[in-house]
């Protein structure tokens, strides 16, 4: 029988909280720095002291264990207090996301049961119309006055709250299950459904991903004396944990507020961030910036994840100095579980980070852009619809599902999609992927993604990685389109690459997918019959290409 840890006179374990994530940086590195858009520092110290007063602020707006207590706001100084403050209390975060719909931002507010919202100017006005209609929202609490802003009915602004209270709220200790965190999956593929996740999970996920990101013997890895900026919104994914992350490290920290190209390369350069992470849409509005025109970006490291990080890309930011690797996980996942690093590096490297001139090989690129290698306890299977694993040799696909001790323990208050999430004892992704001999996973697509011509199946992220290749391709997306005779046929639709002479034809990326059907990387099948150029793609919330949208315009 099973012994439990019980020593008579002893003491019970203790539980992991997201409050004691700051006693290492508190005792090592108290005078960090936390800067915010280069206009505002503070140090460590004064960090933990804002926790304590926001927090005392919010308990005298009667926020208690298990009120949900939601943020509207860019990435701040103010967002890392609520990430500490409102779980150190017992208290729910709900991490509003800033571009849903003014109808789904009411509708997430008010499934949450959020009573107090800490609310950005720019948003104030939205939230004062919809307050009427939320009756368990008892008060707002304005972040950053703003000039025009009418603070009638607002229960305070939050420099003046925090100003009159103490730093010494007394945070209980409480069970480690108790949920900390509360967001709304974004979806490309219906209706916002909400996860949670309990301070057990944060703490572990921080240190999974604390363990996969520090360890890595070649090229990127996050330590001490780095300056870490997120480039992943704070509301999607807590900024996949990084927050948590480099507070446990005690790095310089630097939040941008509203993204803008210009303002973050200029962040970057006077602070001299060396670590940072986004989606593929970022990196490309970053390196595309007039400000980033002949810079070179050398000693700046991107995780680059939540769609797939083509070569063409991952090329582009390498010439340009960026040490990019790709990463995956998803809303439901905390989000990490993959995160990708070299096993071995050829060339001339040695066993540290690569310096500035030393060229990074075809094949490194295309390493750097395997989606990547599972973190600390994540146990990932590949499996066909039976369950039963496939091969692991890089080419046989399935869905992808898994098992780590920081996945949403479904969807709450929707007991029917989260059996099916977690039908079989494993979380679905309903992501196709490979993995290959030396435990490299590929997401070759999303489930319904996958294109079906024939009776085949075509990837739609293998043709976009062939298809950016193209110099006349500044973006693709390639979706199903229903065919008559095939069932579905692959339509690429292009953003041509400005000043590549001219947009490209029908003909020019057939030819150049020749070369690949030649070389056996994709069958004759996949080459898209049909192309569409235009100025720009769909996006979702979250800045990813929005596939749903993209098939209704062209059923
Ligand atoms: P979200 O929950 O909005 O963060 O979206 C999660 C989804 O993004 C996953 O299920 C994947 O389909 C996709 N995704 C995330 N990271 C990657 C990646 N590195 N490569 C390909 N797809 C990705």
């Amino acid at each position: 029988m099973i012994r439990l840890l019980d020593v008579p006179g002893g003491r019970a374990a203790e539980p992991l909280l997201v409050g004691k994530l700051l006693r290492t940086p508190l005792a090592v590195s108290p005078a960090q720095e936390i800067v915010y858009r280069g206009e505002l520092r503070y140090d460590y110290r004064t960090l933990r002291q804002r926790i304590g007063r926001l927090a005392s602020g919010l308990a005298r707006l009667g926020v208690a264990e298990g009120t949900t207590v939601a943020v509207m706001d860019w990435d701040s100084h103010r967002y890392l207090e609520a990430y500490f403050a409102v779980p150190m209390m017992g208290a729910v975060l709900m991490t509003v996301n800033l571009r849903l719909s003014a109808a789904q931002i009411r509708e997430t507010l008010d499934h949450a049961q959020a009573e107090v919202l800490l609310v950005h100017a720019d948003f104030l006005e939205l939230a004062m119309r919809l307050r009427g209609t939320l009756p368990r929202l008892r008060h707002i609490v304005v972040l950053e006055p703003a000039a025009g802003v009418d603070p009638a009915g607002v229960a305070g602004e939050y420099e003046a709250l925090l100003a009159r209270e103490t730093a010494d709220f007394p945070f209980p200790e409480f069970d480690e299950n108790a949920v900390a965190t509360t967001f709304y999956t974004t979806g490309t593929t219906g209706s916002p459904k909400a996860v949670c996740f309990s301070h057990r999970q944060l703490v572990l996920h921080t240190l999974g991903v604390l363990g996969a990101l520090a360890s890595p013997q070649f090229g990127q890895s996050v330590r001490h004396g780095d300056v870490y900026m997120p480039l992943t919104p704070m509301f999607h994914v807590h900024a996949w944990g990084l927050p948590y992350v480099a507070t446990l490290l005690g790095l310089k920290q630097v939040y941008p507020g509203r993204y803008d190209a210009d303002r973050i390369l200029a962040l970057r350069r006077r602070e001299q961030v060396t670590y940072s992470h986004c989606v593929p849409t970022i990196l490309q509005m970053l390196l595309s910036a007039p400000s980033a025109a002949n810079t070179d970006f050398s000693g700046w490291k991107i995780t680059v994840g939540g769609s797939a990080m083509s070569t063409a890309l991952a090329r582009q930011a390498l010439d340009r100095g960026i040490d990019v690797f790709a990463a995956y996980g998803m809303s439901e996942t905390c989000p990490f579980l993959l995160a990708n690093r070299l096993l071995q590096r050829s060339g001339s490297g040695s066993g540290d980070d690569r310096p500035a001139d030393d060229e990074v090989g075809n094949d490194e690129v295309a390493t750097r852009c395997l989606t990547g290698l599972p973190l600390p306890l994540v146990d990932l299977r590949i499996v066909d619809e039976q369950m039963n694993d496939v091969p692991h040799d890089g080419r046989t696909v399935g869905e992808l599902v898994v098992r780590a001790p920081w996945l949403t323990a479904g969807y709450v208050g929707d007991p029917a999609a989260s059996a099916q999430l977690w039908a079989d004892g494993y979380l679905h992704t309903r992501d196709i992927a490979s993995i290959d001999p030396a435990g490299y996973v590929q997401i070759r697509d999303r489930a319904k993604d996958m294109i079906k011509s024939g009776g085949e199946w075509i990837s739609s992220l293998q043709l976009e990685e062939l298809i950016a290749r193209h110099p006349g391709v500044a973006e693709v997306a390639v979706i199903a389109v229903q065919d008559q005779r095939w069932g579905e046929r692959p339509l690429a639709v292009i953003v041509p690459r400005s000043g590549a002479g001219g947009p490209p034809t029908l003909d020019d990326i057939t030819a150049h997918l020749e070369t690949h059907v030649a070389a056996g990387t994709i069958p004759r099948y996949a080459l898209p019959d049909r192309i569409e150029l235009v100025d720009a793609l769909p996006r979702t919330s979250v800045g990813k290409l929005d596939k749903k949208a993209l098939r209704a315009q062209y059923r």
